[in-house]
């Protein structure tokens, strides 16, 4: 594969549109990164109209005639080969994308960007006077609309399953639901029998850490773990994200608290494991459908956001969150503050940045608690697009799962249902991402640590390169030429399995919080 300039034969002329599509797609990347790092504030009306013309003339392009008869033909020219053949999965996304737009009308589409346009600032009002009412005819009509999306999409169990396909195809409904109980049998336990325990000492996390020293913090440790900054670069921002622009330039950002210096350390070694998801796709599949999703028109390789979710969340807590990581880097981080963290170990401090406690934010939730904000949201997602929830009714059912799953008494909307941005941009279907992709992270880590001793040995002494060659191998390479499911079965044997992840979480609390 790779990109020439010469047009010869359909495979060839398939591939020169498809690196156009992708060009299109990265030029608003480009854009969006700008956005959300260096532009003044005014920019923001022009700038949505800029990125809307991009993905319309990305789709448009990708829906066109000229795509069309280069894939007649490509499918012509390959039918001789294997179906898991690299070129075979290209063509095969080219046509699977075209179904999937060609379905949803384009008024459909236009008046779903035209509300989330308008729906952001009634949002933000809304949560900054902690006033979900002023929200709720907005949601009303986002709500109606995604579930104009999911009749247009099409399904075969539960509506929700078609909003699900843009951000992790093959997740159904049914399938959560199973995940969801055996995660919470498995985890629910421990929630408890941490509520009662013991607190870990966890002061010196909120001393006063300069903001220079924490953003060089983060970038070495981003660059320990193989975050290569010749096809990268940090930035300050207020929520965290990666962003790439081909594999070539892959951009991270974090978020400094002068308060709270974990925040910028883990928020990067996050988008680092992000980032190392596209530094490390098979440079020949560069500009090709294999590292373009063309169906959420994002220019990315990672196979699914769960699957990009994996491994920011396996470098970020199964690597950085692991008392080797400490013994290893406590020394280093501990220099970039001087007399900040004099009276700190190593075990001390693994235990802090891992200490847990049942809270209403998502963001700001610990890596157990985690994925009962999620359940949460999935939960009422669904219930809301077949209508058996109402949006009047959501505050109350939001905090009750709150109460039943974590214990706690919301305070008002602000920290409750208003939290988060996801569902004034119109995306409903996206939330599983999180806990598919931690669920994945311990699938996978487990797997390469037990199987291959050098890994874990190296780890040990803060060697991270036979881990991120492993992941390379198995997971980065292959961009999106393998759905989520085969790739987990060839790195690991199966598909999606939570055992290792509850198995993860009830080692490490159990140890931290010595429960029996
Ligand atoms: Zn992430």
């Amino acid at each position: 594969m790779g990109y020439d300039g010469e047009i010869a034969g359909g495979y060839a002329a398939l591939l020169d549109v498809a690196g156009r599509v992708n060009d299109l797609l990265n030029a608003g990347s480009v854009l969006s990164w700008d956005a959300r790092t260096m532009m003044p504030k005014g920019g923001a009306g022009t700038r949505a109209r800029q990125l809307a013309t991009l993905a319309v003339a990305a789709r448009d392009l990708l829906c066109s005639d000229e795509t069309k008869r280069a894939l007649d033909a490509a499918e012509a020219e390959l039918a001789a080969r294997p179906a898991d053949d690299a070129e075979v999965r290209a063509t095969a996304q080219v046509r699977e994308a075209i179904d999937y737009h060609e379905r949803i009308p384009a008024e459909l589409l236009h008046r779903k960007t035209e509300l989330g346009a308008a729906a952001h600032g009634i949002w933000a009002e809304a949560r900054r006077t902690a006033d979900f009412a002023a929200f709720a005819p907005t949601l009303t009509a986002m709500v109606g609309i995604n579930r104009e999306m999911a009749e247009a999409i099409g399904y075969d169990g539960h509506p929700y399953d078609a909003l699900m396909y843009r951000f992790e195809p093959g997740t159904t409904k049914a399938g959560l639901d199973v995940l969801f109980a055996r995660l919470r049998e498995g985890m629910l336990p421990l929630v408890r029998a941490i509520a009662e325990a013991e607190r870990p000492r966890s002061d010196f996390l909120f001393r006063h850490f300069p903001v220079d020293a924490q953003m060089q913090v983060a970038l070495r440790m981003a660059e320990r773990i193989g975050y290569d900054t010749d096809r990268g670069r940090i930035d300050l921002t207020v929520h965290p994200f990666e962003i790439s622009f081909t594999r070539q330039d892959v951009r991270i950002t974090t978020r400094v608290s002068p308060d709270y210096m974990p925040m910028s350390l883990f928020g990067a070694l996050h988008e680092a494991g992000h980032a190392l998801y596209e530094q490390n796709v098979d440079p020949d599949y560069t500009r090709s459908p294999l590292a373009t999703d063309l169906v959420s028109l994002y220019a990315v390789g990672g196979v699914s956001f769960g699957a990009h979710e994996s491994q920011s969340r396996l470098w970020e807590n199964h690597v950085g969150r692991s008392r080797a990581f400490w013994i290893n880097h406590l020394d280093e981080v501990r220099a970039a503050y001087p007399g900040l963290l004099d009276d700190v170990d190593a075990e001390e401090f693994y235990r802090a940045v891992n200490r847990s406690e049942p809270s209403f934010i998502r963001v700001e939730a610990d890596e157990l608690t985690y994925d009962f904000h999620i359940m949460l949201r999935c939960e009422l997602e669904a219930a809301l697009i077949d209508g058996s929830l109402e949006v009047a009714d959501l505050p109350e059912a939001w905090n009750a799962a709150m109460k039943r799953y974590l214990g706690v008494d919301v305070p008002d909307d602000a920290n409750g249902v208003l939290q988060d941005v996801h569902w004034s941009s119109g995306q409903i279907g996206t939330f599983c991402n999180y806990t598919i992709g931690n669920i994945m992270a311990a699938q996978l880590f487990d797997t390469a640590t037990r199987g291959e001793p050098g890994i874990a040995a190296a780890l040990e002494g803060g060697d991270y390169a036979p881990l991120r060659g492993w992941l390379t191998e198995h997971v980065c390479r292959h961009g999106r030429r393998f759905s989520r499911d085969e790739l987990l079965t060839r790195a690991t044997g199966r598909p999606l399995d939570p055992e290792p992840y509850i198995a993860h979480l009830r080692a490490k609390f159990s140890d931290i919080y010595a429960l029996a």
